[in-house]
């Protein structure tokens, strides 16, 4: 289990205070192109999963999961703790079912699908929500963010818990992060990027990428 595990958060943020959701749903509607990316940039190469808290996987529509073409693991204190079992009736048909963060990244380390490459095969990635994101964002395995900044503002009930782009603590011991350019991002998620805020069913935002460097 010395396997190398890298955690990369994917989130849709308000730029105001990080908001996320609202009554156990997305704050907005209508953002297909950017449902879209998410899909294409946590599907790309082979073996990639996808970790998510267990009321995210209730939010998802019964027909759309588990997500199609990764390995869904959902994370719930009412699952059996120990190493989570392989899905019953393969990837398609149910997630894996893990008791906390940590149980999930070592069923991954050991089906060796949380292998980083250059091909960008068997990424890991953590979808949510904020309690999950949270779990992550402790961990030193979690690296990078990609933030899709909603400029356009929403009222939200749930928050991502790190401020991206405002004020940074600078006290020695809080990771540092840093926004890599479009550049940078374009050849992580392995795709062009369009530049500048894009608009959809008149909701502004940025696709942003951040990096941990500490
Ligand atoms: P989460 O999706 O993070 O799920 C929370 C649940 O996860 C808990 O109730 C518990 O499940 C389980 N859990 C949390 N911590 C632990 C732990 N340490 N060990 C074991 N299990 C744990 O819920 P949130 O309410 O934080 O987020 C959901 C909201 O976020 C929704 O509104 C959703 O639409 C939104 N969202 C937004 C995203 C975006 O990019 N904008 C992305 C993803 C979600 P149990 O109760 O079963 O024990």
């Amino acid at each position: 289990s010395l396997a190398p595990l890298e955690l990369t958060l994917v989130v849709a943020a308000t730029a105001r205070d990080m908001g996320i959701g609202a009554n156990g749903g997305l704050p907005w509607t209508g953002l297909r192109k950017e449902m879209a990316y998410f899909a294409r940039v946590t599907k790309r190469g082979d073996n990639n999963a996808v970790i998510m808290g267990r009321k995210t996987w209730d939010s998802i529509p019964p027909k759309f999961r588990p997500l199609r073409g990764r390995l869904n693991v959902v994370i719930s204190r009412s699952f059996a703790s120990g190493l989570p079992k392989d899905p019953a009736g393969g990837p398609d048909a149910s997630p894996v079912e893990a008791s906390s963060l940590e149980a999930a990244l070592e069923y991954l380390r050991q089906k060796k699908t949380a292998m980083t490459s250059e091909s960008g095969s068997g990424r890991v990635f953590v979808i949510g929500g904020a309690q999950i994101y949270a779990a992550a964002l402790g961990l030193a395995e979690t690296r990078r963010v990609l933030l899709t900044r909603v400029v356009s503002d929403f009222s939200c009930d749930t928050f991502f818990p790190l401020a991206l782009g405002t004020t940074t603590e600078k006290t020695a011991d809080v990771p540092k992060w840093v926004q890599r350019s479009r550049a940078e991002h374009a050849a992580w998620i392995g795709e062009e990027l369009p530049e500048g805020t894009q608009t959809e069913n008149g909701t502004e935002y940025e696709y942003q990428m951040w990096e941990r460097v500490d």
